[in-house]
Protein backbone atom coordinates (compact mmCIF):
# COMPACT_ATOMS: atom_id res chain seq x y z
CA UNK A 1 0.00 0.00 0.00
CA UNK A 2 1.41 3.67 -0.95
CA UNK A 3 1.03 6.56 1.29
CA UNK A 4 -2.44 7.50 0.65
CA UNK A 5 -0.90 11.51 1.20
CA UNK A 6 1.47 11.18 -2.00
CA UNK A 7 -0.89 8.45 -4.28
CA UNK A 8 -3.97 11.23 -4.12
CA UNK A 9 -1.23 13.69 -5.72
CA UNK A 10 -0.17 15.07 -9.49
CA UNK A 11 2.17 16.85 -10.33
CA UNK A 12 2.44 20.28 -9.09
CA UNK A 13 0.28 23.35 -11.13
CA UNK A 14 4.32 24.79 -11.52
CA UNK A 15 5.49 21.59 -13.99
CA UNK A 16 1.88 21.18 -15.53
CA UNK A 17 1.93 24.66 -16.38
CA UNK A 18 5.59 24.51 -17.28
CA UNK A 19 5.35 21.25 -19.40
CA UNK A 20 2.19 23.10 -21.74
CA UNK A 21 4.50 26.03 -21.67
CA UNK A 22 6.66 23.62 -23.95
CA UNK A 23 4.64 21.86 -25.34
CA UNK A 24 2.68 24.58 -27.08
CA UNK A 25 5.80 26.88 -27.44
CA UNK A 26 4.15 29.54 -24.90
CA UNK A 27 5.70 32.39 -23.38
CA UNK A 28 6.31 31.29 -19.36
CA UNK A 29 5.03 33.76 -17.14
CA UNK A 30 3.90 30.69 -14.96
CA UNK A 31 6.73 28.86 -12.80
CA UNK A 32 8.44 31.19 -10.69
CA UNK A 33 12.11 31.10 -12.21
CA UNK A 34 14.15 33.99 -13.35
CA UNK A 35 15.55 33.75 -16.99
CA UNK A 36 18.54 35.73 -16.16
CA UNK A 37 21.09 33.99 -13.99
CA UNK A 38 22.62 35.48 -11.12
CA UNK A 39 26.14 36.95 -10.57
CA UNK A 40 28.44 35.94 -12.59
CA UNK A 41 31.50 35.98 -9.69
CA UNK A 42 28.82 33.79 -7.44
CA UNK A 43 29.07 31.23 -10.75
CA UNK A 44 32.93 31.55 -10.88
CA UNK A 45 33.37 31.24 -6.91
CA UNK A 46 31.27 28.18 -6.73
CA UNK A 47 33.11 26.64 -9.88
CA UNK A 48 36.36 27.09 -8.48
CA UNK A 49 35.22 24.99 -5.23
CA UNK A 50 34.12 22.71 -7.76
CA UNK A 51 37.48 22.24 -9.70
CA UNK A 52 39.81 23.03 -5.99
CA UNK A 53 37.88 21.28 -3.73
CA UNK A 54 36.27 20.59 -1.65
CA UNK A 55 34.29 17.88 -3.00
CA UNK A 56 33.46 15.58 -0.08
CA UNK A 57 30.71 15.35 2.55
CA UNK A 58 30.54 18.77 4.01
CA UNK A 59 29.23 18.98 8.16
CA UNK A 60 25.52 17.87 8.19
CA UNK A 61 24.32 21.38 9.53
CA UNK A 62 26.02 23.25 6.45
CA UNK A 63 30.07 24.72 5.38
CA UNK A 64 31.28 27.26 8.67
CA UNK A 65 31.65 29.58 6.00
CA UNK A 66 27.85 29.94 4.84
CA UNK A 67 26.70 29.56 8.20
CA UNK A 68 29.16 32.53 9.63
CA UNK A 69 27.45 34.74 6.26
CA UNK A 70 24.33 33.53 6.94
CA UNK A 71 24.44 35.00 11.02
CA UNK A 72 26.40 38.09 9.60
CA UNK A 73 23.31 38.75 6.93
CA UNK A 74 20.76 38.29 9.91
CA UNK A 75 22.54 40.91 11.42
CA UNK A 76 23.34 43.20 8.87
CA UNK A 77 19.52 43.12 7.67
CA UNK A 78 17.30 42.58 10.97
CA UNK A 79 19.80 43.12 14.04
CA UNK A 80 19.75 39.15 15.14
CA UNK A 81 22.41 38.09 16.65
CA UNK A 82 22.85 34.19 15.37
CA UNK A 83 25.03 31.67 16.85
CA UNK A 84 26.34 29.94 13.25
CA UNK A 85 26.91 26.72 15.01
CA UNK A 86 23.35 25.82 17.02
CA UNK A 87 21.28 28.31 15.19
CA UNK A 88 21.69 27.51 11.50
CA UNK A 89 21.23 24.58 9.47
CA UNK A 90 21.93 24.66 5.76
CA UNK A 91 19.55 22.48 3.27
CA UNK A 92 18.80 21.52 -0.14
CA UNK A 93 16.68 24.54 -1.15
CA UNK A 94 14.07 26.04 0.98
CA UNK A 95 12.09 23.27 -0.37
CA UNK A 96 13.96 20.67 1.81
CA UNK A 97 14.31 23.64 4.47
CA UNK A 98 10.24 23.29 4.83
CA UNK A 99 10.24 20.01 5.01
CA UNK A 100 12.79 19.39 8.03
CA UNK A 101 11.08 22.18 9.93
CA UNK A 102 7.75 20.58 9.46
CA UNK A 103 8.76 17.23 10.24
CA UNK A 104 10.88 18.59 13.41
CA UNK A 105 7.18 20.09 14.43
CA UNK A 106 4.49 18.24 13.45
CA UNK A 107 3.25 15.35 14.69
CA UNK A 108 -0.77 14.00 15.45
CA UNK A 109 -1.55 17.48 16.36
CA UNK A 110 -2.50 20.49 14.22
CA UNK A 111 -0.63 22.79 11.74
CA UNK A 112 -2.53 26.55 10.53
CA UNK A 113 -1.73 26.76 7.01
CA UNK A 114 -2.81 30.07 5.80
CA UNK A 115 -4.37 30.43 2.55
CA UNK A 116 -3.75 30.64 -0.11
CA UNK A 117 -0.55 28.48 0.52
CA UNK A 118 2.35 26.89 -1.28
CA UNK A 119 1.61 23.59 -2.23
CA UNK A 120 4.29 21.84 -0.32
CA UNK A 121 3.60 22.66 3.63
CA UNK A 122 -0.05 20.25 3.09
CA UNK A 123 1.62 16.89 1.96
CA UNK A 124 4.60 17.20 4.49
CA UNK A 125 2.48 17.72 7.53
CA UNK A 126 -0.49 15.01 6.56
CA UNK A 127 2.17 12.84 5.96
CA UNK A 128 3.94 13.55 9.74
CA UNK A 129 0.41 12.89 10.77
CA UNK A 130 -0.84 16.53 11.62
CA UNK A 131 -3.87 17.58 10.30
CA UNK A 132 -3.88 20.83 8.45
CA UNK A 133 -6.32 24.36 10.39
CA UNK A 134 -6.91 26.73 7.21
CA UNK A 135 -6.99 30.70 7.52
CA UNK A 136 -8.41 31.63 4.30
CA UNK A 137 -7.55 35.35 3.34
CA UNK A 138 -10.22 36.77 1.25
CA UNK A 139 -9.47 38.90 -1.97
CA UNK A 140 -8.82 41.77 -2.51
CA UNK A 141 -7.21 42.74 0.40
CA UNK A 142 -6.21 39.16 2.23
CA UNK A 143 -5.75 40.36 5.37
CA UNK A 144 -4.58 38.55 8.52
CA UNK A 145 -6.83 38.80 11.26
CA UNK A 146 -6.60 38.16 15.01
CA UNK A 147 -9.99 36.55 14.69
CA UNK A 148 -9.44 34.34 11.77
CA UNK A 149 -6.31 33.23 13.73
CA UNK A 150 -7.80 32.44 16.68
CA UNK A 151 -10.62 30.52 14.99
CA UNK A 152 -8.56 28.59 13.55
CA UNK A 153 -6.06 27.70 16.70
CA UNK A 154 -6.60 25.01 19.42
CA UNK A 155 -4.38 23.67 22.34
CA UNK A 156 -3.71 20.81 19.79
CA UNK A 157 -1.92 23.41 17.15
CA UNK A 158 2.04 22.47 16.54
CA UNK A 159 2.54 25.23 14.73
CA UNK A 160 1.77 27.31 11.50
CA UNK A 161 3.19 28.38 8.17
CA UNK A 162 3.58 32.06 7.63
CA UNK A 163 4.87 32.79 4.11
CA UNK A 164 5.46 36.87 3.67
CA UNK A 165 5.98 37.41 0.81
CA UNK A 166 3.14 35.46 0.26
CA UNK A 167 3.31 32.94 -3.24
CA UNK A 168 1.48 33.32 -5.24
CA UNK A 169 -0.36 36.82 -3.62
CA UNK A 170 2.34 39.04 -3.14
CA UNK A 171 0.85 40.25 0.12
CA UNK A 172 3.72 40.89 2.99
CA UNK A 173 2.08 41.08 6.15
CA UNK A 174 2.60 44.21 8.21
CA UNK A 175 3.65 45.09 11.74
CA UNK A 176 -0.36 45.30 12.52
CA UNK A 177 -0.96 42.07 10.87
CA UNK A 178 2.31 39.82 12.46
CA UNK A 179 1.69 41.64 15.99
CA UNK A 180 -1.88 40.05 16.33
CA UNK A 181 0.03 36.94 15.26
CA UNK A 182 2.12 37.24 17.96
CA UNK A 183 -0.42 37.91 20.74
CA UNK A 184 -1.99 34.40 19.35
CA UNK A 185 1.00 32.72 19.34
CA UNK A 186 1.90 34.31 23.10
CA UNK A 187 -1.29 32.24 23.89
CA UNK A 188 -0.30 28.72 22.48
CA UNK A 189 2.42 26.11 22.77
CA UNK A 190 3.13 26.41 18.97
CA UNK A 191 5.97 27.55 16.67
CA UNK A 192 5.76 29.73 13.27
CA UNK A 193 7.75 28.13 10.46
CA UNK A 194 8.65 31.62 8.79
CA UNK A 195 8.40 30.76 4.60
CA UNK A 196 10.73 34.25 3.70
CA UNK A 197 12.34 33.34 0.61
CA UNK A 198 11.14 36.21 -1.17
CA UNK A 199 12.78 38.44 1.78
CA UNK A 200 14.84 41.11 -0.10
CA UNK A 201 11.69 41.33 -3.04
CA UNK A 202 9.63 43.65 -1.20
CA UNK A 203 8.44 47.01 -3.31
CA UNK A 204 7.64 50.43 -2.80
CA UNK A 205 10.06 50.93 -0.08
CA UNK A 206 7.54 48.63 2.28
CA UNK A 207 10.01 46.89 4.83
CA UNK A 208 10.27 42.90 5.16
CA UNK A 209 9.31 42.32 9.04
CA UNK A 210 10.50 39.15 10.15
CA UNK A 211 7.88 37.47 13.12
CA UNK A 212 11.40 36.82 15.06
CA UNK A 213 11.93 40.42 14.98
CA UNK A 214 8.74 41.23 17.16
CA UNK A 215 9.43 40.24 21.04
CA UNK A 216 9.20 36.91 22.07
CA UNK A 217 8.56 35.71 18.92
CA UNK A 218 12.49 34.84 17.89
CA UNK A 219 12.07 32.05 20.61
CA UNK A 220 9.71 30.11 19.20
CA UNK A 221 10.00 31.10 15.06
CA UNK A 222 12.07 29.07 12.67
CA UNK A 223 12.69 30.89 9.50
CA UNK A 224 13.17 29.90 5.78
CA UNK A 225 15.30 31.37 3.05
CA UNK A 226 16.71 29.91 -0.57
CA UNK A 227 19.86 31.16 -2.44
CA UNK A 228 17.48 30.87 -5.07
CA UNK A 229 15.55 33.74 -4.93
CA UNK A 230 17.81 35.89 -3.70
CA UNK A 231 20.64 35.37 -6.27
CA UNK A 232 18.14 34.57 -9.00
CA UNK A 233 19.86 31.00 -8.79
CA UNK A 234 17.12 28.59 -8.34
CA UNK A 235 18.54 25.36 -9.77
CA UNK A 236 21.05 25.46 -7.04
CA UNK A 237 18.96 24.50 -4.13
CA UNK A 238 20.52 25.84 -1.35
CA UNK A 239 18.59 26.78 1.26
CA UNK A 240 18.52 27.86 4.95
CA UNK A 241 16.68 27.71 8.42
CA UNK A 242 17.80 29.82 11.22
CA UNK A 243 16.16 29.17 14.69
CA UNK A 244 16.33 28.95 18.63
CA UNK A 245 19.06 26.29 19.45
CA UNK A 246 16.71 24.10 21.14
CA UNK A 247 14.28 23.89 18.20
CA UNK A 248 17.62 24.16 15.88
CA UNK A 249 18.60 20.61 16.77
CA UNK A 250 15.86 18.93 16.46
CA UNK A 251 15.55 20.32 12.32
CA UNK A 252 19.11 19.35 12.53
CA UNK A 253 18.06 15.96 13.22
CA UNK A 254 15.39 15.83 10.57
CA UNK A 255 17.93 17.27 7.90
CA UNK A 256 20.16 14.64 8.88
CA UNK A 257 17.51 12.16 7.33
CA UNK A 258 16.49 13.98 4.32
CA UNK A 259 19.68 15.16 2.51
CA UNK A 260 21.98 15.56 5.28
CA UNK A 261 23.95 17.81 3.52
CA UNK A 262 24.07 20.41 0.29
CA UNK A 263 26.80 20.61 -2.50
CA UNK A 264 30.22 21.94 -0.82
CA UNK A 265 30.59 24.25 -3.72
CA UNK A 266 26.96 25.53 -4.20
CA UNK A 267 27.70 26.60 -0.50
CA UNK A 268 30.87 28.50 -0.79
CA UNK A 269 29.51 30.47 -3.84
CA UNK A 270 26.60 31.71 -1.55
CA UNK A 271 28.93 32.54 1.19
CA UNK A 272 30.86 34.62 -1.13
CA UNK A 273 27.56 36.11 -2.57
CA UNK A 274 26.20 37.10 0.75
CA UNK A 275 29.49 38.53 1.90
CA UNK A 276 30.04 40.31 -1.65
CA UNK A 277 26.38 40.08 -3.38
CA UNK A 278 23.67 41.82 -1.88
CA UNK A 279 23.77 44.62 -4.46
CA UNK A 280 22.56 42.06 -7.27
CA UNK A 281 19.69 41.24 -4.71
CA UNK A 282 18.91 45.09 -3.89
CA UNK A 283 18.85 46.03 -7.83
CA UNK A 284 17.12 43.01 -8.48
CA UNK A 285 14.03 44.51 -6.40
CA UNK A 286 14.20 47.23 -8.12
CA UNK A 287 13.87 45.79 -11.88
CA UNK A 288 11.06 43.70 -10.45
CA UNK A 289 9.28 46.33 -9.01
CA UNK A 290 9.50 47.96 -12.32
CA UNK A 291 8.91 44.73 -14.43
CA UNK A 292 5.50 44.45 -12.19
CA UNK A 293 4.24 47.48 -13.22
CA UNK A 294 4.78 47.96 -16.70
CA UNK A 295 2.83 43.84 -16.86
CA UNK A 296 -0.13 45.60 -14.23
CA UNK A 297 -0.61 48.72 -16.46
CA UNK A 298 -0.54 46.37 -19.68
CA UNK A 299 -2.34 43.20 -18.48
CA UNK A 300 -5.45 45.98 -16.96
CA UNK A 301 -5.60 47.09 -20.55
CA UNK A 302 -5.99 43.77 -21.83
CA UNK A 303 -9.18 43.12 -19.63
CA UNK A 304 -7.67 41.18 -16.87
CA UNK A 305 -8.29 43.11 -12.98
CA UNK A 306 -4.63 42.97 -11.42
CA UNK A 307 -5.14 42.98 -7.69
CA UNK A 308 -1.98 44.86 -5.40
CA UNK A 309 1.40 42.85 -5.36
CA UNK A 310 3.63 44.14 -2.06
CA UNK A 311 6.88 41.47 -2.76
CA UNK A 312 7.51 38.36 -4.23
CA UNK A 313 7.52 37.45 -8.51
CA UNK A 314 4.23 37.56 -8.52
CA UNK A 315 1.39 39.61 -9.81
CA UNK A 316 -2.25 38.11 -9.97
CA UNK A 317 -5.34 39.55 -11.91
CA UNK A 318 -9.13 39.04 -11.77
CA UNK A 319 -10.26 37.20 -14.61
CA UNK A 320 -13.87 37.38 -14.59
CA UNK A 321 -13.73 40.37 -16.94
CA UNK A 322 -12.65 38.20 -19.09
CA UNK A 323 -14.41 34.83 -19.43
CA UNK A 324 -16.77 32.97 -17.03
CA UNK A 325 -14.25 29.94 -17.14
CA UNK A 326 -12.67 28.67 -13.82
CA UNK A 327 -9.13 29.79 -13.76
CA UNK A 328 -7.36 26.28 -14.57
CA UNK A 329 -9.39 26.09 -17.95
CA UNK A 330 -8.50 29.85 -18.68
CA UNK A 331 -5.56 28.95 -18.18
CA UNK A 332 -4.91 25.51 -20.59
CA UNK A 333 -6.95 27.47 -22.98
CA UNK A 334 -4.66 30.45 -22.77
CA UNK A 335 -1.05 28.57 -23.13
CA UNK A 336 -2.44 26.72 -26.49
CA UNK A 337 -4.36 28.98 -28.06
CA UNK A 338 -2.28 32.45 -27.27
CA UNK A 339 0.87 31.04 -26.31
CA UNK A 340 1.21 32.51 -22.73
CA UNK A 341 1.63 30.50 -19.83
CA UNK A 342 -0.08 31.30 -16.13
CA UNK A 343 -0.70 29.80 -13.21
CA UNK A 344 -4.22 29.41 -11.84
CA UNK A 345 -4.75 30.78 -7.81
CA UNK A 346 -7.53 27.73 -6.91
CA UNK A 347 -4.45 24.84 -6.15
CA UNK A 348 -3.19 27.24 -3.42
CA UNK A 349 -6.84 26.58 -1.94
CA UNK A 350 -7.69 22.95 -0.81
CA UNK A 351 -11.44 23.76 -0.76
CA UNK A 352 -10.47 25.34 -4.88
CA UNK A 353 -11.99 28.62 -4.19
CA UNK A 354 -12.13 30.90 -5.05
CA UNK A 355 -11.27 29.91 -9.31
CA UNK A 356 -11.34 33.27 -10.68
CA UNK A 357 -7.51 34.00 -10.10
CA UNK A 358 -4.10 34.13 -11.89
CA UNK A 359 -1.17 34.55 -11.26
CA UNK A 360 1.76 36.23 -13.62
CA UNK A 361 5.30 35.78 -12.77
CA UNK A 362 7.52 38.70 -13.61
CA UNK A 363 10.88 37.80 -12.84
CA UNK A 364 11.19 37.61 -16.53
CA UNK A 365 13.79 39.75 -19.01
CA UNK A 366 11.41 42.53 -20.06
CA UNK A 367 11.54 41.60 -23.77
CA UNK A 368 10.26 38.30 -22.23
CA UNK A 369 7.41 40.02 -20.91
CA UNK A 370 6.94 42.36 -23.52
CA UNK A 371 6.17 39.35 -26.26
CA UNK A 372 3.61 37.97 -23.54
CA UNK A 373 1.89 41.14 -23.38
CA UNK A 374 2.50 41.17 -27.73
CA UNK A 375 0.50 37.24 -27.49
CA UNK A 376 -2.08 38.16 -24.90
CA UNK A 377 -3.03 41.59 -26.50
CA UNK A 378 -3.41 39.85 -30.14
CA UNK A 379 -5.14 37.09 -28.57
CA UNK A 380 -7.77 39.48 -26.71
CA UNK A 381 -8.27 42.51 -29.65
N1 LIG B 1 8.54 28.67 -0.58
C1 LIG B 1 7.97 29.47 -1.49
C2 LIG B 1 6.92 30.42 -1.06
C3 LIG B 1 8.39 29.41 -2.82
O1 LIG B 1 7.80 30.19 -3.73
C4 LIG B 1 9.39 28.48 -3.18
C5 LIG B 1 9.86 28.29 -4.61
N2 LIG B 1 9.61 29.02 -5.52
C6 LIG B 1 9.95 27.68 -2.21
C7 LIG B 1 9.51 27.80 -0.92
C8 LIG B 1 11.02 26.69 -2.54
O2 LIG B 1 12.28 27.25 -2.67
P1 LIG B 1 13.54 26.40 -3.17
O3 LIG B 1 13.54 26.46 -4.65
O4 LIG B 1 14.71 27.08 -2.55
O5 LIG B 1 13.35 25.00 -2.67
N1 LIG C 1 7.98 28.23 -6.28
C1 LIG C 1 7.91 28.26 -7.71
C2 LIG C 1 6.64 28.98 -8.11
O1 LIG C 1 5.84 29.32 -7.27
C3 LIG C 1 7.89 26.89 -8.30
C4 LIG C 1 8.86 25.92 -7.75
C5 LIG C 1 8.52 24.54 -8.25
O2 LIG C 1 8.24 24.36 -9.41
N2 LIG C 1 8.50 23.62 -7.35
O3 LIG C 1 6.43 29.20 -9.27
Amino acid sequence: MTNPVFSALGTTIFTHMSALAVQHGAVNLGQGFPDEDGPLAIREAASRALIEGPNQYPPMRGRAELRQALAGHAKRFYGFDLNPETDVVVTSGATEALTASIMAMASEGEVVLIEPAYDSYRPILEAMGAKARVVKLAAPDWRLTEAALRAAFTPQTRAILVNSPLNPIGRVFDRQELEALARVLADSNAVAICDEVYEHLVFDGRPHLPLASLPGMAERSLRVGSAGKMFSLTGWKVGWITGPAALMRVVANAHQFITFTTSPALQLGIAYGLEHGMEFTLNLTRTLQANRDVLRDAIAGLGFKPLACEGSYFLTADIRGLTNESDRDFCERLVREAGVALIPLSPFFADGKPDNLVRFAFCKKRAVIDEAVARLRAFFK
